[in-house]
């Protein structure tokens, strides 16, 4: 960061948040708590739920155009009466650092990208870690949402994976995830994949952040019962999330230096 500074490259990331879900302001907290850690500006922008859609474009646009800002992060989800999809297609694409605009997401596709989605980009860092080769091996992807399912699926197919997805339609969803040498579980619900679903050996990926019963924070991943039978699992707290973090900090200043080249 110094470095970057010396060369008067201060990357800057706006954070939007509309409304008050308690979740959104525990991840907007960490996110902006990471950014001071890094040494990178950030913006919070807090609106009331009450805000209208115009009025969230008009702030969008006007971050499009703000030197100080080279990243515009909107904390999904929101209110029900603002169109998601509107609202991430008004982000310049240059600044979308969590790679849900359009264009970016077509970039994945084809693998030539700007920058990565955050918690899948975060998992395959953790999985490169750890040394786990996904040259021909076989992932089982739980889950397609557009946010990490299918580009998780993407990124460990550039890796030469053979990619499996399920999702709530898929029949034996149990003997289809103990087929997987690397399972990734992204479905929101707490502690549903249990040692049934794993093969013995296989590297467990636990994407979800849910409650239990108590109200205790927890995956999507039974990971006692994972723990009989997986080689690698993440934990919850503590694996994808801190790690999703981590790549949009990296996707700030990837932003930062883009820009200043132009
Ligand atoms: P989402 O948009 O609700 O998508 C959930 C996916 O799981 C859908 O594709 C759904 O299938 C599938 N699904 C739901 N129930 C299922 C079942 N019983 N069997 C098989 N598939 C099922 O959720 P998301 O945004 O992808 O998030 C998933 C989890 O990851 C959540 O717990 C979320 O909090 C967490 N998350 C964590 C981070 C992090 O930083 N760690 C970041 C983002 C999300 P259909 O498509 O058929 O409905």
């Amino acid at each position: 960061m110094e470095e970057l500074k010396a060369k008067g490259i201060n990357p800057g990331l706006a954070v939007v948040i509309v409304g008050d879900d308690p979740a959104s302001r525990v991840y907007v907290n960490n996110k902006k708590k990471a950014c001071e850690y890094c040494g990178i500006l950030s913006e919070e922008y807090a609106l009331p739920g009450e805000t209208t859609e115009a009025e969230l474009l008009a702030l969008v646009e006007e971050l499009n155009t703000k030197e100080t800002i080279h990243g515009i992060l909107v904390q999904l989800p929101l209110p029900k009466h603002i169109n998601e999809e509107t609202i991430i297609n008004a982000i310049r694409p240059e600044k979308d650092v969590d790679a849900f605009h359009p264009t970016n997401v077509g970039k994945i596709m084809i693998g030539n990208f700007d920058f990565l989605p955050c918690t899948p980009a975060g998992v395959m860092e953790l999985l490169d870690e750890a040394n786990i080769d996904l040259c021909g091996k076989h992932c089982v992807v739980i889950g397609r949402s557009n946010i990490v399912g299918k580009p998780q699926a993407m990124l460990l197919l550039h890796k030469n994976a053979t990619v499996t997805i399920c999702h709530s339609k898929t029949k034996n969803l149990k003997e289809v995830a103990r087929t997987a040498d690397i399972l990734v579980v992204a479905v929101g619900r707490a502690k549903m994949v249990d040692e049934e679903y794993i093969k013995d050996g296989a590297v467990v990926i636990d994407v979800g952040m849910d409650r239990d019963e108590n109200g205790k924070l927890c995956g999507d991943v039974d990971f006692d019962s994972a723990c009989k039978k997986a080689s690698y699992i993440t934990p919850v707290p503590g694996g994808v999330g801190p790690m999703t973090i981590a790549t949009l900090m990296k996707n700030a200043v990837t932003a930062a230096i883009r820009q200043s080249e132009k």
